[in-house]
């Protein structure tokens, strides 16, 4: 009996190396513990031992039976353990792959050189002003000086809405309605879209200008000339600009300002046509017609105005040499101003 129980303890006990499931060792724990168990057997075998016997071999049997148990719980602890470590093994995040991008938009060049011109003119005290893009023809010619005679006003330039509306030509009539609801001294700029009958590598229906307006008592064109030279600094940074006479029927007198060409420097390039210098914009003393019909009393006060368009600047500053590629909507272009 003591050589059947011992090679039982034996045989148990490799059973249980051997194991490599967690089903496995239930499978063994049946075998030799459960009810209908090797274990159970052979205590049952007992009642064949005389009295004396039995109780040693009855403590035997138990002694036994604890050791495969906790043989048993042991292996079954194990086998756990690597059953977890195994599940999260499988479940492991590999967290060095690379994330998706989230694609965001940027601002359109002519809406970024827009702001950051904003920005230049606030930084120095001017006032922002808006107005109708459809516009009186009496806002849009009369009120700054343009005769009924003028070639501007020619149905090849103007797109007429009817005959005393049109989509205006320039943002000058913001500064004409601004005058009206405001008492000098003020200084504004009015940027905005503008609108003219023509198309071409240099020309396209729609564009977008900036005017200013300075008024006050005592306002000169070397205010004009000194704001003027500021702006274009923080514009092109430090730069030769220049002034030549010219005509503008809402200023007098007029004259445009050119700066040094930007890529030659005053060299000669394909850009400035060999001259050396850039034609940036047009500026003057507000006619004193203009300050009249504005409703102000040309004795007291003065002013100047200047105007420039928005995609000159932005084409200059970002070295591109079509207009038309701001309107084309190609995201290849408008990719690299983010
Ligand atoms: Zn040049």
């Amino acid at each position: 009996m003591k050589e059947k129980l011992s090679a039982l303890k034996d045989e148990a006990n490799l059973n249980i190396q051997k194991a490599a499931t967690l089903q496995e060792i239930d499978e063994i724990r049946v075998k030799y513990l459960g009810k209908k168990g090797e274990f159970t057997e052979i205590s049952k075998s007992m009642r064949n031992l005389s009295p004396e016997e039995r109780p040693l071999f009855g403590q035997l049997v138990n002694e036994t039976k604890t050791f495969i148990t906790n043989l048993i719980d042991e292996k079954n602890l194990v086998l756990k353990n690597e059953a977890k470590k195994e599940q999260l093994m499988s479940e492991v995040l590999d967290i060095s792959l690379p994330g998706r991008d989230v694609s965001t938009g940027g601002l359109h060049p002519i809406t970024e050189t827009m702001n950051f011109l904003k920005g230049i003119f606030t930084d120095m005290g001017f006032d922002i002003a808006e107005g109708p893009e459809v516009e009186f023809t009496s806002y849009n010619f009369d009120a700054l000086n343009i005769p009924e005679t003028h070639p501007s006003r020619d149905l090849q330039d103007t797109f007429y809405m009817s005959e005393n509306v049109v989509l205006r030509t320039h943002t000058s009539p913001v500064q004409a309605r601004y005058m009206e609801k405001n008492q000098p001294p003020f200084r504004m700029v009015c940027p905005g879209k503008v609108y003219r009958n023509d198309y071409d590598i240099s020309h396209t229906p729609m564009f977008h200008q900036m005017e200013g307006l300075m008024v006050g008592p005592d306002v000169s064109f070397a205010n004009l000339k000194a704001m003027l030279e500021q702006f274009v600094t923080k514009v092109f940074g430090e730069t030769k600009v220049r002034f030549r006479p010219h005509f503008f029927p809402f200023t007098e007198p007029s004259a445009e300002m050119d700066v040094q060409c930007v890529i030659c420097k005053g060299e000669g390039c394909r850009l400035c046509k060999h001259s050396g210098w850039l034609e940036i914009m047009g500026c003057g003393m507000v006619d004193p017609a203009v300050l009249e019909a504005g409703g102000l009393n040309s004795d007291e006060v003065s002013g100047f105005a200047f105007g420039m368009g928005i995609e000159r600047i932005t084409m200059l500053r970002y070295g591109i040499d079509d207009l038309r590629a701001f309107f084309e909507n190609d995201v290849r272009f408008l990719k690299q101003f983010k």
